[in-house]
């Protein structure tokens, strides 16, 4: 029991727990600039800014051996720095352009005898065949007395830049329209029921009042799911875990979401003996209640949602499906992913931001679960996720 700072899965090592780098050689270790305290303390500073850089940084020595590999490069090349000091950069890198031209061959400054900062755009294929845009950006030593010094290339990963921009504009879309809707309504039926010059019966009030109620509930949704995705971004979700009857949570939302829905019935379906769950209560009702939101909103013609619970080993397995418009198979990963919404009139048509998923997501694997979409058995969609049964705690 108690608050447990959860991290999103696939978390990159912790800054403060770097390996060391691999020396670099820069002659800084031999004394001969001072006295050996100052030499260890400028080596541990060095690599301090190295390991806190968001941009990949490589050492290379004059026959392009990598002699120092940061984490940043680490997470975005897939290598780690004990498989690639001493091998040439050019073997791990392999720097094409979109041709698939090799550009480590022909325009690398170090083929010539270049001297100062100079940089090369291009694509690298990480250790998993997967291919990055990165911009290099090298700080050749000057020629002379300090030739011998490593060149340090600073590796960025423009795929991020260009996810982070397109990131930025859809927050700018959706605040510009799904925000701003809500904000009218409530603004021009306050200054309806504002009007000095008019005299509104009860009814008309309670009318307005209600509607008020409604987008001001909207508004508080959206921005509190604004809110939760980004603590998502800076990796700490607070959970509250409690040993959690899931069946009643389960009956509680589903009443609460579809009691007065004639379209649609809700069945729920648990085994007698379903073991009880180590979670937060409020984080899986949230999870539970987004899906069920989903299943009604995009159930257009109504038809029934099926809640089955199943134990599977030490997990249970939560599956919730519907009969509506379903989901082609190429966006079973992507309806995930922040802000994305399928490229589907009847999904356009609906409201809605595209970040419940990815809250669900987020939520479940901070419990240790999965979650994941398929197709139900006939049409519409079906939704899977598992807990961890409670222990001993
Ligand atoms: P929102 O509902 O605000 O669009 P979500 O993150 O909850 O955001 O869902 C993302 C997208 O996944 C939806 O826009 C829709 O395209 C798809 N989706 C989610 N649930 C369903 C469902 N039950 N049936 C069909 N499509 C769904």
């Amino acid at each position: 029991m108690g608050n447990v700072m959860a991290k999103r899965s696939g978390v990159r090592r912790s800054r403060g727990a770097a390996k060391p780098l691999k020396p670099v050689g820069t002659g800084m270790q031999n004394g001969d600039r001072g006295q050996p305290s100052d030499s260890v303390e400028v080596a541990a500073r060095a690599e301090l800014i190295l390991e806190g850089s968001a941009d990949g940084i490589l050492a290379i020595d004059s026959e392009r051996r990598i002699l120092a590999f940061n984490t940043a490069l680490e997470s975005l090349t897939g290598w780690s720095r004990d498989e690639v000091i001493g091998k040439r950069c050019f073997e791990v890198l392999g720097l094409e352009d979109d041709q698939g031209a090799n550009l480590c061959q022909t325009r690398c400054p170090l083929l010539g005898e270049m001297t100062g900062p100079s940089s090369l755009d291009g694509i690298i294929t990480t250790k998993d065949d997967r291919r990055r845009d990165v911009a290099l950006r090298y700080s050749l030593p000057p020629s002379g007395r300090e030739a011998s010094l490593p060149v340090v290339v600073n590796v960025r990963d423009m795929g991020r830049l260009a996810r982070a921009e397109a990131l930025n504009s859809s927050l700018l879309a959706i605040t510009s329209h799904e925000l701003q809707t809500p904000i009218s309504i409530i603004k021009a039926y306050a200054s309806t029921l504002a009007r000095p010059d008019v005299k509104w019966d009860e009814e008309t009030i309670k009318d307005k009042l209600h509607a008020i109620e409604e987008e001001s509930d909207r508004l508080s949704v959206l921005v509190s799911r604004l809110l939760y995705s980004s603590r998502i971004d800076s990796d700490t979700i607070l959970l509250n875990r409690l040993v959690l009857d899931l069946p009643k949570e389960v009956h509680r939302v589903a009443e609460r979401l579809t009691g007065p829905s004639e379209t649609h019935q809700v069945e729920i379906d648990f085994p007698t003996d379903f073991p009880p769950v180590y979670a937060d209560p409020e984080k899986i009702g949230d999870v539970l209640t987004n899906l069920l939101e989903n299943a009604v909103k995009f159930s257009p013609e109504g038809g029934r949602i099926i809640v089955r619970g199943d134990i599977s080993g030490d997990e249970v397995l939560i599956t919730v499906t519907d009969e509506g418009i379903g989901i082609a198979p190429q966006e079973w990963e992507l309806i995930f992913n922040r802000f994305y919404r399928a490229d589907d009139a009847r999904v356009r048509s609906t409201q809605g931001i595209g970040l419940g998923l990815h809250i669900c997501k987020a939520t479940v694997e901070g419990h240790g679960g999965r979650i994941w979409a398929h197709s139900g058995p006939g049409k519409g969609a079906c939704f899977s996720f598992t807990l961890p049964v409670a222990g001993e705690e």
